[in-house]
């Protein structure tokens, strides 16, 4: 068995875990992060890397290479669509935003951050104690040893993503207590009516959560997303079906296709879990998710917040635990507020403004389209939602935090 001491140790070499180690870092903390793929390594995502978190990303680790960008390298904005063709286009603020390749974007911050990465190592268990955390850990890959390996760190990060073993070891029962769902994505050769400047999103509640269209190197993707429980989402044919019908999409061939379980409902809900004990749990591992699943600018920015908490602890002789929560509710405010109705309704707290699109159409349209978005949030009352995300918006409203 080997024993690795460290400072910090972070479980997840993505954005978060990237942005935590460039804090941690810079402050002379000696940083390592495990990742149990090999590196570069693949993600599922659209890579709609939003204006604030491409900020975040030039400022902390500077321009990604060519290779970190898919084409079209620039996405204007977001365009719902509507059941009878009507498109509603929200273009980013303040501009067009890039459209990243996660495989060499992420492989670009996390060699920035210096940290001192154990790729091909999958945590496996944790026991914090008073003094330090012992982090289980074994190799992956096809000569992976059966060596157990043991990592004694000061402070752990969890930046494992939504489907966190950390946080499964931490707190046993989270993963049963939230909902969770199945997106697929399938990738075609295929002609489509739609402008492929644009991210392409269904507001239909016969289209079900979460469906999108966009291109990515010469690829359509369509997506859909159901409740988890099935292997793959069932309407996924539904939303072929629809972009055929209304959008002339007409398939060549399949490609490829993928899925993953996503925990949408934790920054809807404002049900997140930060760590104790030493352990501070960070980006979608937390919760941390904004509208229309754009995680990237969330995760970087709480990962910073994670890493600066315990730099602040080891100058001031502070808890972590206890300087996280305080600083962590700045990113979290900002991503509850995104899905908060009285911030949509009388503020904007998003990265594009729906009001301001709307108000530009015909009266006739806009009564359609709000009466579509009505039915389309209608699809979730069976979740029991509604009540934390009252609760939610009256902290926020009577206390200016959540
Ligand atoms: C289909 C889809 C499309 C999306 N599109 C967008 C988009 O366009 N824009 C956007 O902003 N967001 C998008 N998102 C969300 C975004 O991908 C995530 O919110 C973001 O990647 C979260 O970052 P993270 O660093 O917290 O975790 P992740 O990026 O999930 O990284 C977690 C890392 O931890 C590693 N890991 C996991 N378990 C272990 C373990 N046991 N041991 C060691 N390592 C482990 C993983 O391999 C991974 O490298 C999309 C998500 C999906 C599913």
């Amino acid at each position: 068995m080997t024993e690795i001491r460290t400072d910090v140790l972070i479980v997840g070499a993505s954005l978060a875990g990237a942005a935590a180690a460039k804090r941690t870092v810079d402050a002379g903390l000696h940083t390592v992060m495990i990742e149990r793929k090999e590196l570069p390594r693949h993600k599922i995502c659209s890579g709609i890397l939003s204006p604030r978190g491409y900020r975040f990303l030039q400022e902390n680790f500077g321009e990604p290479p060519e290779n970190a960008f898919h084409t079209p390298k620039w996405v204007t904005g977001v365009n719902f669509l509507f059941p009878n063709g009507l498109q509603l286009r929200m273009p980013f603020i303040p501009g067009p935003t890039p459209h990243i390749y996660r495989k060499f974007a992420d492989h670009h911050v996390v060699k920035q951050s210096r940290a001192e990465i154990h790729e091909r190592t999958e945590f496996r268990g944790i026991e914090p104690g008073a003094k330090d955390v012992l982090v289980r850990a074994r190799r992956t890959g096809a000569d992976a040893g059966s060596e157990e390996i043991v990592y004694r760190a000061k402070y752990v990060i969890a930046a494992d993503g939504p489907r966190s073993e950390v946080v499964a070891k931490l707190y046993p029962t989270f993963r049963d207590s939230i909902y969770w769902f199945v997106v697929g994505q399938k990738y075609y050769k295929a002609e489509l009516s739609l402008d492929p400047r644009w991210f392409h999103f269904t507001i239909n509640s016969q289209l079900g959560y979460y469906t999108w269209s966009h291109e990515e190197n010469g690829c359509q993707i369509v997506g859909y997303t159901d409740e988890h429980g099935e292997p793959w989402p069932r309407g996924h044919a539904k939303a072929v079906a629809y972009f055929e019908q209304h959008h002339g999409m007409r398939i060549r061939e399949e490609v490829f296709k993928e899925g993953c379980l996503e925990n949408f409902g934790m920054s809807l809900t404002n049900n997140f879990v930060f760590g104790k004990e030493r352990v501070l749990v960070t980006g979608q591992a937390a919760g941390f998710l904004n509208m229309m699943a754009e995680g990237m600018s969330c995760a970087m920015h709480s990962g910073a917040i994670a890493g600066e908490s315990i730099v602040e602890s080891f100058t001031r002789n502070r808890g972590a635990n206890q300087v996280y929560d305080e600083l962590i509710q700045s990113e979290r405010t900002r991503t509850v507020d995104q899905w908060n109705p009285l911030k949509i309704l009388f503020d904007n707290p998003h990265e594009a403004d729906l009001k301001a699109a709307i108000r530009k159409l015909p009266l006739s349209d806009r009564t359609y389209m709000v009466r579509q978005m009505l039915a389309y949030i209608g699809q979730f009352r069976g979740y029991s939602w509604l009540k934390p995300i009252l609760s939610a918006s009256a902290r926020r409203l009577f206390l200016g935090r959540y």
